[in-house]
């Protein structure tokens, strides 16, 4: 199993997540976005990769405003991929095409929602070319926690944690799996975090991009 991120892993962020975020924020608490709009979005940078509304509820500090902040960020990505679509990181297809080839599952995993998940895996027709998808919800908590990876080996009955790879553009997908045990934890430059931070993180590996991964397997 091969367990791969989706926004800034597979699919091409270019400030989109990031811009959604500020859109949130703008939306929903316009007197906290006034009073620490910079400080707010250091802190959503840093957090990349987490379960978005684990993110707003620190942010808030209230589980029901942190969910008002969530619908609007989600509205604002969408809004986004409508107007100017979504597209895979290069490299991603074959990679995927590849390890078809050789019997390996290939599983994603998120910081959003599954409607939101659902509207780019339709765009991309990506649902039938992996094994499953799985959202923060569905599995019980987000990363850094590695509930996600957990519910996808159950499911598709991978017993040896060890024995998988996990890879993502953030310091939460290396949490999470070094959490899970995988023995291959990657992190990939394509997306918000950089090569310090994944060493910093303890990252078995970091490449530029999903495109490198055919030739380590
Ligand atoms: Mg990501």
């Amino acid at each position: 199993m091969v367990a791969f991120d989706v926004a800034g892993t597979t699919v091409s962020d270019g400030g989109v997540v990031i811009e959604a975020f500020s859109q949130a924020f703008q939306r929903t608490q316009p007197e906290l976005w006034a009073q620490k709009s910079e400080e707010l979005m250091a802190y959503a940078l840093k957090t990349m990769g987490q379960s978005k509304i684990a993110v707003f509820t620190h942010l808030t500090g209230d589980a029901q405003q942190a969910e008002i902040a969530n619908v609007a960020f989600e509205q604002a990505y969408l809004e986004e991929v409508e107007l100017n679509g979504v597209s895979p990181i290069p490299g991603t297809e074959e990679t995927f095409e590849f390890l078809r080839s050789e019997a390996i599952h290939i599983v994603l995993t998120t910081g959003f929602s599954r409607p939101t998940l659902d509207v780019i895996l339709k765009a991309l027709d990506w649902q039938s070319k992996i094994s499953l998808s799985v959202t923060p919800a569905e599995a019980g908590r987000g990363r850094p926690f590695p509930d996600m990876l957990i519910k996808a080996a159950n499911d598709l009955h991978v017993e040896d944690h060890a024995n998988t790879m996990v890879v993502g553009d953030t310091v939460a997908d290396i949490q999470a799996g070094l959490a899970f045990g995988a023995s291959r934890v990657i992190g990939v430059l394509t997306g918000a975090h950089t090569n310090e931070m994944f060493i910093e993180a303890n990252a078995t590996l970091v490449v530029n991009s999903v495109a490198d991964l055919p030739s380590l397997i």
